[in-house]
């Protein structure tokens, strides 16, 4: 259903198949997984952070379709073993990771971006940031591993990744990406909605235009905001545009306090016969830029 090119957008992913008739045996561990949006990165990114300065003495990558934009296992064998990460970064829901470059030299070392779609987790010496906070089972598969460094010191970071709908790219072109949801400011979310007729949560999706916000974070901070989903997203107002960023900083801010994307208010109401928590109105289900959408018809304008 995906392919190695289209890695990089997640808009167009189907909701995961949770619950799919036939799959339950194999994805039992993963029902209750939350499919990472930018929140659950930024655990990933924090996690990682302890692996800064480790020197890589192996890279495992025998999975070809995890391989994107013409990586290689050889490839990222001769680019990272021997170097160490200097830093990691956040893009959106894309995980960077920042090796050093050769001693006495002045050029930077390459850059590993890690991508972890619908179903993929990181697990950092045997430990998973998310895994932590919500799930009940913390069941370490490794059928399911689809990429790994292991360091000099017998340490490892894994990507485990059920659907393979994530990816490793050396070097990827992080500017496919647009600004950061969590960086954005009140006029480059208004330059990104000016004059489009796609549905607002569409284009809130786009990773292209604004990075890291998925399914979860746009319900959430739509049905916050007061603001209907399929409405043109060149069609808010000036003080609309303001509070629909006021939102958007304090929906992020908010879900990360509290551990995840799985966490806003709405969330509760996911469901066929959920009530709008604010004035208790039905909840409309939708799919709205290819995604299963939440929504109070009364209060979401
Ligand atoms: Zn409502």
């Amino acid at each position: 259903m995906s392919s190695p090119t289209s890695w990089a957008c997640s808009t167009a992913c189907p909701d995961a198949p949770v619950r799919s008739a036939g799959g339950a045996a194999t994805l039992g561990a993963v029902r209750s997984l939350v499919v990472p949006e930018l929140i659950e990165v930024e655990f990933y990114r924090r996690l990682a952070e302890r692996t800064v300065g480790r020197p890589v003495a192996e890279v495992v990558a025998d999975d070809d379709w995890f391989l994107k934009g013409g990586t290689t296992a050889a490839g990222l064998e001769a680019a990272l073993v021997g170097r160490s990460a200097v830093a990691f970064r956040r893009r959106g829901k894309l995980l960077l990771v920042d090796f050093s470059g050769d001693a006495g030299s002045a050029d930077e070392g390459p850059t590993l971006g890690l991508r972890f779609g619908m179903t993929g987790r990181l697990v950092v010496d045997g430990a998973n940031a998310i895994d932590e906070l919500i799930y009940s089972s913390r069941r370490d598969e490794p059928i399911w591993d689809r990429f790994t460094l292991r360091y000099a010191d017998g340490s490892s970071l894994r990507i485990q990744d059920p659907r393979r709908l994530g990816g490793v790219q050396l070097d990827p072109d992080e500017e496919r990406l647009g600004a950061d949801a969590a960086t954005i400011g009140a006029a480059g979310l208004r330059d990104l909605l000016a004059g489009s007729t796609a549905p607002l949560k569409a284009r809130l999706l786009d990773q292209a235009r604004l990075a890291g916000v998925g399914n979860l974070i746009a319900d959430e901070m739509l049905w916050r905001a007061g603001l209907d989903p399929v409405r043109p997203a060149g069609s808010l107002s000036p003080a609309e545009l303001r509070r629909l960023h006021r939102h958007l900083v304090a929906t992020i801010r908010d879900l990360v306090e509290r551990g995840g994307s799985h966490t806003g208010d709405l969330q509760s109401s996911r469901t066929r016969s959920g009530l709008c928590p604010r004035d208790g109105a039905p909840l409309e289900r939708r799919t709205v830029g290819g995604r299963t959408t939440y929504s109070c018809p009364v209060h979401q304008r």
